[in-house]
């Protein structure tokens, strides 16, 4: 799904722009070679440059940060965004992305490196105690982007949402981890993370929420994607590091993993297994409806959904059988208001249907209003706040059309199943920049 676009261009786009440098100067910069050359014997990537750096206040970070969406990112785009996070139930209906995004960015962001000038900041007001492990993540990052160029590493994903969160997630995490690995190394000790520290990495996330409150009050679903990348992006690298040694950081970026599954499940990373892209239904006149926005709807979006609606465990229990989601946000000639298009395929019959009764929660839960008029075997639907809508399990398959307006329309994607089940697979070919995060600040 599509809810954090400026996230990846955040990442893929720092500029320099109000940031002095000089002005500020302080002693944690002096050790940047040494942290660099650290991190260059950890990893086996050569430094090929010395890293430029700046510092900017945080009140020059909003400004920057409201240019800089102002300029990357049309008004339409983030509206289209901010509607199929409503229309999905994953933010309030007066949620306001582009603020929110802004807010927690300058929140969070303790440093950042930016991808476009190639260049470290840190800021002024950084609630960090440990400066120099936030430089070592950032610095970790400019080592990467010596030799994959990390902003075309973003931006190449950017047209699929799931596989933008795993490249982003990949980017993180090995980061995330090479700051760990830094911090052993500083201590005379193996540069290879526990298991322990890392499942301290995971924690630490939820633990230290209650110091951030722009994050504490976002929307869960706000709060995952900024999250992932960190946690689930370290524990990914992790596994790859313990497979593949030091290869595993030229890997990483060479190999991508192609969805948010492939980094909660490395494994199937390795297996090479991808994601699908199930049929959406076929909502109307292809030639007079307008698609706002479309995307895929991956693992990491299946268990938000659910973890939102009914509870985490179910969600962690869930969410791993879905192989595909697709989405689509459109307007039809019929009614005013968009309606959502939206189809998942799962791994059997059975966890469609698990889905298909916990997708059932979800919009009772997600209405003021869910009247159900059709209930039988494979189809649930009738009205809710946007209109008439149509559920259906067919085989491994569960898709949905939410705001329609049209009797005729709703009346064709109830009637009983004309078409044989899909039993078979249709096998195919995102966060925040806020880097480091401040909340990350709390564990180190
Ligand atoms: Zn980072």
């Amino acid at each position: 799904m599509s809810r954090l676009p400026l996230i990846s261009l955040l990442l893929a786009g720092f500029v320099a722009a109000s940031a002095g440098h000089s002005r500020h100067q302080q002693p944690v910069f002096r050790q940047i070679d040494a942290i660099v050359k650290s991190l260059s014997e950890i990893s086996g990537l050569s430094e090929k440059h010395s890293v430029p750096y700046g510092h900017m206040s945080k009140r020059q970070l909003r400004q920057f940060l409201t240019k800089r969406i102002r300029k990357t990112l049309r008004p339409d785009e983030i509206k289209a965004d901010e509607i199929a996070l409503k229309l999905f139930g994953l933010v309030p209906p007066d949620f306001d992305l582009k603020k929110s995004t802004v807010d927690l960015l300058t929140e969070q962001a303790a440093a950042f490196y930016d991808y476009d000038e190639k260049k470290l900041f840190l800021l002024d007001e950084s609630s960090f105690s440990d400066e120099v492990t936030t430089l070592a993540h950032e610095l970790a990052h400019a080592l990467a982007d010596q030799h994959f160029d990390l902003q075309k590493f973003v931006d190449e994903s950017v047209s699929d949402d799931d596989e933008n969160l795993a490249h982003t997630a990949v980017v993180e995490g090995q980061a995330s981890w090479l700051m760990i690995a830094y911090d052993l190394k500083q201590d005379g000790q193996p540069p290879v993370p526990t298991p322990e520290m890392l499942k301290s990495v995971m924690e630490s996330s939820d633990g230290s929420m209650a110091d951030y409150p722009v994050l504490k009050s976002s929307p869960l679903y706000i709060q995952r994607s900024l999250l992932f990348p960190y946690a689930e992006g370290t524990m990914f690298f992790d596994a790859v590091y313990k497979k593949e040694g030091k290869r595993a950081f030229t890997a990483v970026f060479r190999e991508p993993p192609h969805d948010s599954a492939q980094i909660i499940h490395p494994e199937r990373y390795f297996d090479g297994e991808l994601d699908t892209t199930p049929p959406l239904p076929d909502v109307g006149n292809q030639k007079t409806d307008v698609t706002i926005s479309e995307g895929s709807v991956g693992e990491f979006d299946h268990t938000v959904l659910i973890w939102q609606y009914l509870n985490e465990q179910r969600a962690r229990a869930l969410a791993p059988h879905v192989r595909g989601g697709r989405f689509k946000v459109v307007t039809t000639n019929s009614g005013p208001r968009p309606s959502l298009v939206y189809a998942s395929e799962w791994d059997s019959p059975a966890s469609a249907g698990e889905f298909f009764e916990a997708y059932q929660r979800v919009l009772r839960s997600k209405w003021k209003i869910c009247d159900v008029s059709v209930a039988r075997e494979g189809v649930f639907a009738g009205t809710g706040d946007n209109g008439y809508f149509a559920v259906r399990l067919s085989g491994i398959l569960v898709s949905s059309v939410e705001g329609i307006s049209d009797l005729a329309t709703w009346e064709r994607l109830t009637a009983p199943e004309t078409e044989p089940k899909v039993v078979a697979s249709s096998a195919r070919g995102a966060r925040y920049p806020s880097d480091t995060l401040a909340i990350w600040g709390g564990k180190n």
